[in-house]
């Protein structure tokens, strides 16, 4: 599976049906993906999605048609010296990609790591960055 950053931007979001035409569209290439994140902004809609990789061109392609931008996700880093172990992000992290030592400190496992970006704003010292 790959994680992707799909921005809709408000301009195509002019009514309910233009979002749910978009939506329309995806189910129609028959692909299942999970919706990881969904927020809104004063530019529009972002969503994290999970496609299966060999899918990603696919989807891709499909979504910049409608003029939506299409990113691949990186991956976060943890500061250790902002992080005070207080485990806030652990539960979050659909992956255990954070997660404790047997001593309560926090470990991030950069192979578990899909970029979700879901711990960040989980953080209260900023601890954890975009990469
Ligand atoms: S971005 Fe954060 S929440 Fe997502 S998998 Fe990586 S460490 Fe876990
Ligand atoms: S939320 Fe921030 S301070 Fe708390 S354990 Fe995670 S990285 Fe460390």
């Amino acid at each position: 599976m790959t994680i992707i950053n799909i921005n809709i931007p408000v301009r195509i979001i002019d009514s309910i049906k233009d979002y749910a035409k978009i939506l329309q569209d995806v189910v129609k290439m028959n692909i299942s993906f999970d919706i990881l994140k969904f927020s809104t902004t004063p530019k529009g809609i972002t969503l994290i999605i999970d496609v299966p990789s060999e899918k990603l061109n696919q989807v891709n392609e499909a979504f910049k048609s409608e003029g939506i931008s299409v990113e691949r996700k990186s991956t976060v880093c943890v500061d250790n010296e902002l992080c005070i172990d207080c485990g806030a992000c652990i539960s979050l992290c659909p992956t255990g990609a954070l997660h404790f030592t047997n001593n309560y400190e926090l470990e991030f496992t950069k192979e578990k790591c899909i970029g979700c970006l879901i711990c960040l704003d989980s953080c209260p010292r900023n601890a954890i960055k975009e990469t």
